[in-house]
């Protein structure tokens, strides 16, 4: 591992990866919900990921794939993240099927980030500033779950778990960037001097 990650990380990033997986499956139990692929695909919605761990994470778990895997999804990564596509130059939204998704598989399951773990479920946020905020669940979430049966998922504590590992990952690295990826931008771009192999 290079000098400047903390020795511990993956296995740190792992087990909080563990609760939110295991928040979502308890919110989603006490709800009745069953995520089982519908139509609306979250996988296809266009989401940004902004911390250099999930970036790290994911990559750990890209180099464990063999390499014309790799080679496949670093093809159909730099086709999604083409800046010459129109969407993409007016700044629009568009939903695009995400480069890891095969056969409605998720070729990086246990390396996916932080917003693919907790979407789906109702969730609240309590802000630094005090002020809590909710989040709605996903069109099949309201469509299986009464009002009543309807259970939030308490971002808070995962968030800011998360905030401390970044933090602490950013210090001893060095690393100021700002990251704000999709998953394509995250397989295509070298972030040069920070990686991790396992
Ligand atoms: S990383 Fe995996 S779970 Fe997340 S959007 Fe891509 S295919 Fe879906």
């Amino acid at each position: 591992m290079p000098i400047g990650i903390p020795p511990t990380f993956l296995a740190d990033l792992a087990r909080l990866f563990d609760r939110m997986d295991a928040a979502y499956r308890q919110t989603a139990e006490r709800s009745g919900f069953v995520c089982q692929g519908c139509a609306n695909n979250c996988c296809r919605s266009l989401f940004f990921h902004h911390t250099l761990a999930e970036y790290l994470y994911l990559r750990a778990g890209l180099a464990t794939l063999p390499l014309p895997v790799r080679e496949t999804i670093r093809q159909r990564s730099a086709a999604a993240s083409d800046p010459t596509a129109p969407q993409e130059q007016e700044g629009r939204p568009y939903s695009r099927m995400c480069p890891l998704n095969v056969e409605d598989r998720c070729l990086l399951y246990a390396h996916r980030p932080m917003i693919c773990r907790l979407h789906g479920v109702p969730h609240r946020l309590r802000r630094p500033d005090g002020q809590t905020r909710s989040g709605p669940g996903c069109e099949d979430y309201d469509r299986q779950c009464a009002i009543g049966q309807r259970r939030f998922l308490d971002r808070t504590p995962l968030y800011v778990a998360m905030s401390q590992l970044e933090r602490e990952l950013r210090r001893c690295t060095g690393f100021e960037g700002k990251i704000r990826m999709t998953i394509a931008q995250m397989v295509v771009t070298e972030i040069e001097g920070v990686s991790v192999k396992r």
